[in-house]
Formats: structure tokens, sequence, C-alpha cells
């Protein structure tokens, strides 16, 4: 097994409660700003990608709740909050 198939496989343990809303969220206008590119590399999970017109992307299902995107990019171009009481991630370390 390969580190990467590893760390997918233990990630796929946790148990993800939507909330109503994403709690963390790009700021409009802000797709393609440089520091919004930090998060494409430092997310453990990997939840930020570029598109092919250069704009960050997030999909929020997945979300460890480590906080690493909001001090890599800032609150400058990220809106970043805890999820609501009983919604976010239910880590299972298996
Ligand atoms: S809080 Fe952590 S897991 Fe969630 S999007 Fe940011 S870097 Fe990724």
């Amino acid at each position: 097994m390969s580190a990467l198939s590893g760390l997918k496989a233990k990630l796929g343990l946790d148990v993800f409660k939507p909330d109503g809303e994403p709690h963390i969220r790009i700021k409009p206008g802000m797709e393609r700003d440089p520091r919004l590119k930090r998060a494409v590399l430092v997310c453990p999970a990997g939840l930020y990608g570029e598109n092919a017109s250069g704009e960050v992307e997030l999909t929020i299902d997945g979300c460890l709740e480590c906080g690493t995107c909001r001090i890599a990019c800032g609150t400058e171009v990220l809106e970043w909050n805890c999820p609501s009481g009983g919604a976010g991630v239910q880590f299972r370390f298996g």
C-alpha cells in the first residue's frame, strides 16, 4: 500500500456530518489570489484544487477542521468558522 492510498484509507474511516452552510468559504473575487493557492499545497485532505482557469476551488466534504488553510492563506481570502455543534468531522482512527 502506498503512503497516499494509506492516507486516503485512514481518512475514509472518519465520519463527516454536514452543516447547514459550509464552514469555510473562499471570499468572493479571491479565487485567483496567490495566497489562496497555498491551500492547494497544504490542505492535508486535498480539498483545494486549481481549475483550468486558474481559480482555486474548495470541496468542503472531508474537511478535518485542522485550520491549516486559515493559517496558510489568511482571513483576507478565506472566511473560516467552526462548524455548528454536532456537525463536522468525527475522527475514527481505526
Ligand atoms: S481546515 Fe484543514 S482539512 Fe479543512 S480545508 Fe482547511 S486545510 Fe483542509
